[in-house]
């Protein structure tokens, strides 16, 4: 688990006009933050940055105090979780989950990588049974309903036992009674894990129960950061 702290963190493209201007945000260890606000104010320009997807114009993103601009994606230690779960058709549940983990083997090339055959099983294992999908480890993907694709993808996420996790809208693809049982598995399972969280959303529902705060952008700039409470229970 790590803090995350965005200082001016600014986002010029090619056209020169700042599609994130000067944010500043710190994200406490544990902490669920919701990103809101209209279609093209920054939102996944401001999650790239974080990830290591995309380069920082100017401003400095710290991760547990370190400064981290210039790190390679996998040395930031954050997993990423995608609306569209990214899972691979022909690889079974199991083989999914533990995808991150063979990556990382293979990196080193020693075949070890730090992580051993019956470390890999145990995460494996250990995530299944959190997510509740221990009877479906041998199943394709295409043998799975919507939300147990989904929390597939989020086996990934947890198996690389990564510092924060980042949400770029996860639950966009799905039926609306498979959203709200969705919404209420992630919040469970963030606050059983206890782990920093980042989650970008456009759906009000979404950012009124699922996080601790929700931080408002518009047109790339910081609006608003208050509590779920605070910014919509207000007279
Ligand atoms: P959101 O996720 O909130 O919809 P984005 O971060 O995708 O917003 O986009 C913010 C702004 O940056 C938009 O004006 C968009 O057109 C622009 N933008 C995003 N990606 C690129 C890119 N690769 N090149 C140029 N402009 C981009
Ligand atoms: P849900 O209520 O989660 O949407 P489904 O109706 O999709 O559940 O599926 C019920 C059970 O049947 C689940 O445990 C799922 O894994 C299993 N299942 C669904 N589709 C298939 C399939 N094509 N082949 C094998 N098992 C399936």
């Amino acid at each position: 688990m790590a803090s995350i702290t965005l200082n001016n963190i600014v986002k010029k493209y090619d056209d020169g006009f700042p599609a994130v201007n000067n944010v500043s945000l710190d994200i406490a260890d544990g902490e669920f933050v919701i990103l809101v606000g209209p279609s093209g104010c920054g939102k996944s320009t401001l999650l790239r940055m974080i990830v290591g997807l995309e380069d920082i114009t100017s401003g400095e993103l710290q991760i547990d105090g370190h400064r981290m601009n210039e790190a390679a994606p996998r040395d930031r230690n954050l997993a990423m979780v995608f609306q569209n779960y990214a899972l691979y058709p022909h690889l079974t549940v199991y083989e999914n989950i533990a995808f991150p983990l063979r990556l990382a083997k293979d990196k080193n090339g020693d075949g070890s990588g730090g992580v051993g055959q019956g470390s890999v099983d145990e995460r494996v294992q250990k995530a299944a049974a959190l997510l509740e999908l221990t009877e479906h480890l041998d199943r394709k993907p295409a043998n799975l309903s919507g939300g147990q694709r989904q929390r597939v993808a989020m086996g990934r996420a947890i198996v690389r036992e990564a510092d924060a996790f980042l949400f770029d809208e996860p639950l966009s693809n799905l039926d609306a009674k498979l959203r709200g049982q969705m919404r209420s598995e992630i919040s469970q399972l963030q606050r059983r894990l206890g782990v920093t969280s980042v989650y970008v959303t456009h759906d009000q529902t979404e950012a009124m129960t699922l996080g601790d705060r929700v931080a408002v952008l518009k047109k790339g700039i910081l609006q608003q950061v208050a509590s779920p409470r605070e910014l919509y229970e207000q007279p």
